[in-house]
């Protein structure tokens, strides 16, 4: 069965003060409120305000997120009966919250000022989800955009929680004076895709567009673009707006910004509030600030992955001084974000070890990609013969997994960054990190001044990603496939020949 419940809570993070539920029937809601009260008080979680009147909970105090899982488990449903179950569906309450994070910027939330999506938290499975509001609300958004007479676009877009992808006509925005509008070349299939589109994050918003690997031409810019024109070859990457105006965004950091636009199945509230649609389209139009250049001479099937998986691992590499001639740069999961750590590490002059849960990519890891070695994870004898002898591990890893025989691998003070992200919480027995005084961090793909430092780099090494090359009408097929972990490495679309040509 699948997990209900995101795990991925940055703890920093705060949703903010109002949960409404809404009643089941006339009448439940009095129960449903007393059944939370009770439950709160047990699992100690601060909901310091219940209103019967308007069916909320009210929070006068932000609630951190690491906490919003054990508040989602309190709203399962009370065993009663409502006209939703009596129908056959499962649903009994919703929970809307607004998050706020750069890599699940799920945006729930009625509020005048902030998009919606209901998210049912009570069915036993992730297919018997409905989001009856959100649709709608997401539908109105759309028809206002069309409304504003952007280009038309053709993608193809996950209508629920199956997941399956089909055509899909929409329309871009009308292009401002910093727009750049790029037809779409190549799009890769990162595995964040297919998290989305089934929802396993809890953060679809139907119709979902997917795609932010992408590598296109520029056809049109406004006035007031200065970087770009028409017929450079550019890239998009995961995200697509900040706010430009915070800490974050001052630094450099955009992709931390808590504003941040996703490329895909993200919030723009500066052109409407309409969930954006991904590279899966012909056309996609971009404020320049967020576009990169893609060097000459870059494969351009070859260099789409670059464009998030290239830069999550690059950037952390650089970040934590894992990018140092001689130092041991252990690299867990050898798919999309994997084997292209494995490729930076060795242009980097680091020795590079692959720690992996196929013994079939052995020989490819080592005579293909340059890896030095290659650990197989399940085997126990080889974890401990490596004990101690890393000064750095990217995990990249897709699905739950045990990280305490991989922190076994660092030396003293040696560092492990995350950037995979299953669906359930990973375990970190403080054992396996306070003797040897090492760090656990995670990281959020790049900035633009990362993601375009990262294809220079790629450039100047010639360093493009491992792909499968597909047509768009295959890429159901390789959903499935990605979700077998049966790809070599990253499967891209060639949407230019797939969807005909946007102007
Ligand atoms: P991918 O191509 O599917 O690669 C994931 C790899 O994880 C697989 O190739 C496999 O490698 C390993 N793996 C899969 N299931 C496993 C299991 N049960 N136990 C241990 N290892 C397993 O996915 P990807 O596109 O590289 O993305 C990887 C993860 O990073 C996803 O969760 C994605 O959402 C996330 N991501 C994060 C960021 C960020 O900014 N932090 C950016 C992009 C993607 P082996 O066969 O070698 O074991
Ligand atoms: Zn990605």
């Amino acid at each position: 069965m699948m997990e209900e419940v995101p795990p991925t809570l940055n703890k920093e993070e705060v949703i903010p003060t109002t949960l409404p539920v809404y009643p089941v029937e006339n009448g439940s809601c009095a129960s449903t409120i007393s059944q939370l009260k009770k439950s709160s008080l047990q699992a100690r979680i601060p909901i310091e305000r219940f209103s019967l009147e308007h069916g909320r909970i009210e929070n006068p105090k932000p609630l951190p997120l690491d906490l919003l899982s054990r508040t989602r488990a309190l709203l399962k449903p009370t065993g009663r009966t409502g006209p939703r179950e009596a129908r056959g569906a499962v649903m009994s309450h919703h929970f809307h919250a607004i998050i706020h994070s750069p890599f699940l910027p799920v945006a729930f939330a009625p509020g005048a000022d902030a998009p919606s999506l209901g998210v049912s938290v009570a069915s036993p499975s992730r297919r018997a989800v409905r989001l009856p509001r959100a649709r709608a609300s997401v539908e109105k958004r759309e028809q206002t955009m069309e409304e504003q007479g952007g280009a038309a676009a053709l993608g193809w877009a996950a209508r629920d929680a199956t997941g399956v992808l089909s055509p899909y006509n929409f329309s871009r925005r009308v292009p401002r004076d910093d727009d750049v509008t790029i037809k779409v070349l190549y799009c890769g299939i990162c595995h964040t895709d297919l998290h989305v589109i089934k929802n396993y994050w809890g953060s679809a918003m139907y119709p979902v567009v997917p795609g932010h690997e992408i590598v296109g031409v520029v056809t049109g810019v406004g006035g007031g673009v200065t970087r770009f024109k028409p017929g450079d070859t550019v890239g998009v990457g995961y995200f697509v707006g900040s706010c430009r105006s915070c800490d974050s965004c001052g630094k450099g950091n955009e992709n931390y910004c808590a504003g941040v636009v996703l490329t895909s199945n993200g919030v723009d509230r500066a052109h409407g509030g309409a969930a954006t649609k991904g590279g899966f389209s012909d056309v996609i139009v971009v404020s320049e600030h967020y576009v990169l250049r893609v060097p000459d001479g870059l494969p351009l099937d070859r260099t789409a992955p670059l464009l998030c998986a290239g830069v999550t691992v690059y950037s952390p590499m650089v970040r934590h001084g894992l990018n140092a001639p001689g130092k041991h740069l252990g690299v867990v999961g050898l798919g999309g974000l994997g084997h292209v750590a494995v490729k930076f590490g060795k242009a980097f002059g680091m020795k590079v070890t692959v720690i992996s849960t196929s013994p079939s990519k052995r020989q490819e890891a080592v005579e293909h990609l340059g890896a030095d070695e290659f650990l197989v994870s399940r085997d126990a004898e080889q974890m401990k013969a490596a004990t101690g002898t890393m000064d750095g591990i990217i995990d990249t890893v897709s699905a739950w997994h045990p990280i305490a025989p991989l922190l076994a691998l660092l030396k003293p003070l040696g560092q492990m960054v995350v950037v995979g992200v299953p669906n359930k919480p990973l375990e970190l027995p403080v054992y396996a990190i306070v003797p040897g005084g090492k760090g656990v961090a995670g990281n959020s793909v790049g900035s633009v001044g990362d993601c375009q430092a990262m294809l220079e780099f790629a450039g100047k090494h010639g360093i493009g990603a491992e792909v499968e090359v597909i047509k768009m009408d295959y890429v159901n097929t390789a959903m499935e496939r990605l979700e077998k972990n049966d790809v070599r490495y990253r499967f891209v679309i060639d949407v230019a020949g797939s969807l005909g040509s946007a102007t």
